[in-house]
C-alpha cells in the first residue's frame, strides 16, 4: 500500500471497509503510476449528510491531474463490485480536485433489513411482526412453551428464580433501547421459558 498522509488528516478507525478502499485506492494509483494523497478524512468541512465526521468518508488527491477519470473509473468499477454501498464521486471543482469515496452506513442497514424482509421504520413493525408471530409461530410456541415451561419448572428453585430474574431485568433493559427487536427476543424468550413479564 502507498498511500501519503497529508498532516491533519483525522482517521477515527481502520476497519475492513477503509482498509478495502485504502488498498483498492492504492493500487489504481499504482497502476497509472500516480502519487497518491488522503487530503481528508474525518477532518475538515464537508457536507452535512457525507459520512467524513462518521470516519466513513476519504478524499484522495492525485499529483499529476492527467490521468485522474481514469484512476477514478477503475476505483469506482472495483470498489463497486465489492460492495454497492461504496460511492465514488470524482470531484471536479478546480483546484480542489479529488476523488471522494464513501461507505454508505446507512444503505447497507437498510439493506441488511431488507432481507430480513422487516422495514425496522415502519410505526407499525411491533404490531404487523407480533401479528405474524402469533399466527406462523403459535405452533413453535406452544410446543416450545409446553416443553421449556415443564422444564423450567424441574430446575432446582436458585437457577429458574436467577434465569426468571435475568430475563425481566433484560427484557426492563430491551425496552429502553431503540430497536424494537430487543422487546420482541426477550418477549419471545419469557414465553418460551413460561416467564411473567412485567406489563
Ligand atoms: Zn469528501
Amino acid at each position: 500500500m502507498n498511500i501519503q498522509i497529508k498532516p491533519g488528516v483525522q482517521l477515527l478507525f481502520i476497519d475492513d471497509r477503509s482498509l478495502t478502499v485504502f488498498s483498492v485506492v492504492s493500487e489504481a494509483f499504482r497502476l497509472y503510476d500516480e502519487v497518491c494523497i488522503l487530503t481528508s478524512a474525518a477532518d475538515g468541512e464537508h457536507g452535512k449528510d457525507s459520512y467524513h465526521k462518521d470516519g466513513l468518508a476519504w478524499d484522495f488527491r492525485a499529483t499529476y491531474n492527467r490521468l485522474y477519470s481514469r484512476i477514478y473509473k477503475a476505483i469506482r468499477t472495483t470498489l463497486k463490485n465489492l460492495d454497492s454501498c461504496y460511492d465514488i464521486v470524482f470531484e471536479t471543482q478546480k483546484g480542489n480536485e479529488h476523488i471522494h469515496v464513501e461507505y454508505d452506513e446507512r444503505r447497507a442497514q437498510k439493506q441488511r433489513l431488507d432481507q430480513t424482509g422487516l422495514d425496522i421504520n415502519n410505526p407499525n413493525l411491533k404490531e404487523e411482526y407480533d401479528m405474524a408471530n402469533q399466527t406462523t409461530t403459535k405452533w413453535i410456541l406452544s410446543i416450545a412453551a409446553v416443553l421449556l415451561g415443564n422444564l423450567i419448572r424441574l430446575i432446582t428453585k436458585k437457577f429458574r428464580d436467577e434465569l426468571t430474574e435475568w430475563v425481566t431485568k433484560k427484557y426492563v433493559e430491551a425496552l429502553e433501547t431503540d430497536n424494537p427487536f430487543d422487546d420482541l427476543f426477550f418477549e419471545f424468550l419469557a414465553k418460551m421459558l413460561d416467564i411473567p413479564l412485567p406489563s
